[in-house]
């Protein structure tokens, strides 16, 4: 395993509406770490193959998209927050937090979103099967994933604190 970086890689990754974004942004707060939101990456610099009218979102070029990422991820002190884990490498993270919402909880935050129809069933059913804590699971040492409750502000908080005291301790291997 290639551990050249001083700081760690952290991706944050969850069904949309857990709260990847709000998490990682204050996570940015507590430490000297990056926020890459690759969502607003792939609408920034064109990383995609045009819109998926089904799915309502765009057709992300994965390969764009870490080619893009390379050169920051072997830096180190990044959180990466995305719906989706699978197809980045394995060596970029040294943790990859799984954010789980409660289905009631989750299905307000996405009603709220102004998610309707396939969408907002799509993403639920993600939630209820755990859909990325399987695609972490199966991605990533099993060791390094961590699945974390975000139903409540008090567990953002706690989240957020773990995060940070492991983002402090964190050594580079040698
Ligand atoms: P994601 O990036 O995973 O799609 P967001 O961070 O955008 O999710 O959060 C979606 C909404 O839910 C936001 O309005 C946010 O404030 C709220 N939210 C997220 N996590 C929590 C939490 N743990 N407790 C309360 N509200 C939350
Ligand atoms: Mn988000």
């Amino acid at each position: 395993m290639s551990q050249s970086r001083k700081k760690p890689n952290i991706l944050v990754t969850g069904t949309p509406g857990t709260g990847k974004t709000t998490t990682a942004s204050a996570l940015v707060e507590a430490t000297s770490l990056r926020h890459i939101n690759i969502g607003d990456l792939v609408r920034e610099r064109n990383l995609h193959d045009g819109w998926d009218d089904q799915l309502d979102c765009h057709i992300i070029n994965e390969d764009l998209v870490c080619d893009e990422l390379e050169e920051m991820m072997e830096e180190g002190g990044n959180i990466v927050d995305y719906h989706g884990c699978d197809f980045f490498p394995e060596r970029w993270f040294d943790c990859v937090v799984v954010l789980q919402t409660e289905n009631s909880v989750l299905y307000d935050r996405l009603t709220k979103r102004g998610y309707t129809g396939a969408k907002l069933t799509n993403n639920m059913e993600c939630e209820i099967f755990q859909v990325l804590l399987e695609e972490a699971k199966n991605s990533y040492s099993e060791d390094i994933v961590v699945p974390l409750r975000s139903d409540t502000i008090d567990d953002m908080d706690r989240n957020v604190a773990t995060l940070t005291d492991w983002a402090r301790n964190w050594q580079p291997r040698c």
